[in-house]
């Protein structure tokens, strides 16, 4: 049976012979339960020990206090093979000094801080804390493709305001970020994302774009399987900005009036739909404005179909046009993708999150001018 110290502790198959506090830190002796390890060149048994020294891993810290693991590193004799090989353990990356646990929260206090606070904060050398992030990190970076069935790609400028774009893929799916691009360009997007084998690109059925046709040369070259669809998200985003213009020439500056008109209405409180009757009574052009707004959002609400959207859809450029000018002609040249979205349907709450996530992450590093580190970042902050 465990010891209430083994519980704490977490670290299977292993149990505590005694702890010890030195110098404001805690020592506990480990012992491996399992007398036999299998050789990991053949993978067959052995109990012969050969040799057994200790080594010293620094753990996650307890009670405000570092933790230091004396672990045992045993050495076995393998008659299979006729050479001795040395256990590799679970839980500790082979030749390193800290458990995985460890370097995984070191990971994850740099991503949100930095290398120089975290060293002084846990007493690691700077050299320490860099070559944890760095080894973690690429782990991280290895994000795992082989069920990704729907993508998205975007774009989502580095600095606020500022053109300078990164391109993110994100699996719909799973809600992840994928990849990190420091490009708009179609063909570094292309080579970036050709990177992976073929055999896991032609699994990706659906891409989610917007209207760019850059992005729509890059599915096609890099996802041979995979419709485009160009999601709700970016449509609903050039309806909005129409309306919102509707809204500045009809010179109604309310403040507040720009959220409430764009947001859903079914979601306005009482209060907010009070506002919003004042703002609509100032100028009826923003009144009908609006209603096609809610009537274009209602298409994607209630559709179930690609028929069923591309017939609404249809009837609604007809007799928006007038409002909706430039927005009309550009949803018209691209329906039958902007259709597709009717097919899964799901990918607009998703995008918007991700997009949200990254936006975040991107303010919270402001100042990251090295690329890489951003892309860590954005990475590691991503299941
Ligand atoms: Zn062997």
């Amino acid at each position: 049976m465990n010891s209430p110290v083994d519980d704490l502790l977490k670290l299977p198959g292993i149990t505590v012979e005694r702890y010890s506090q030195v110098e404001g830190c805690i020592f506990f002796e480990l012992k491996i339960n399992d007398a036999q390890v299998n050789c990991y060149r053949c993978q067959q048994s052995s109990q012969e020990l050969h040799r057994q020294t200790i080594l010293l891993v620094r753990d996650l810290p307890a009670f405000g206090q570092p933790v230091y693991l004396r672990v045992p590193r045993r050495q076995f004799y393998c008659r299979h093979c006729q050479r001795y090989f040395t256990e590799k353990l679970d839980f500790i990356t082979w030749r390193h000094k800290q458990t995985k646990r460890y370097e995984e929260q070191i990971y994850q206090r740099v991503l949100y801080s930095n290398i120089e606070q975290v060293g002084r904060e846990e007493q690691l050398s700077p050299e320490i804390v860099e070559s944890i992030f760095k080894s973690t990190s690429n782990q991280v970076k290895k994000k795992d493709w082989s069920r990704v069935e729907r993508l998205s790609i975007d774009e989502v400028s580095k600095r606020k305001g500022h053109k300078n774009f990164v391109t993110v893929v994100s699996d719909i799916d799973s809600s992840s970020l994928m990849e990190v691009i420091d490009s708009h360009k179609q063909k570094d997007i292309i080579e970036a994302l050709k990177q992976q084998p073929i055999d896991l690109r032609e699994q990706v059925r659906e891409v989610s774009v917007d209207m760019w046709a850059g992005f729509r040369k890059v599915v096609i070259e890099v996802f041979p399987n995979a419709a485009v669809v160009i999601d709700r998200f970016h449509v609903m985003k050039l309806v909005n900005e129409r309306l919102n213009k509707i809204r500045r020439l009809a010179k109604v500056t309310t403040k507040g009036s720009r959220y409430l008109l764009l947001k859903n209405h079914q979601d306005l409180t009482e209060s907010e739909q009070a506002a919003l009757e004042l703002i609509l009574n100032q100028s009826a052009c923003l009144r009908i404005a609006y209603e096609m707004k809610e009537e274009f959002r209602d298409i994607y609400e209630t559709c179930q179909s690609v028929e069923s959207g591309k017939h609404r859809m249809s009837q609604w450029l007809v007799h928006a046009q007038v409002f909706y000018g430039k927005v009309t002609r550009t949803i018209r040249s691209h329906l039958s993708e902007i259709c597709n979205d009717f097919i899964s349907h799901t990918t607009s709450a998703v995008m918007e999150g991700i997009n949200n996530k990254i936006k975040l992450i991107m303010r919270l590093g402001y100042g990251i001018t090295n690329f890489e580190n951003l892309r860590s970042r954005l990475l590691g902050c991503f299941p």
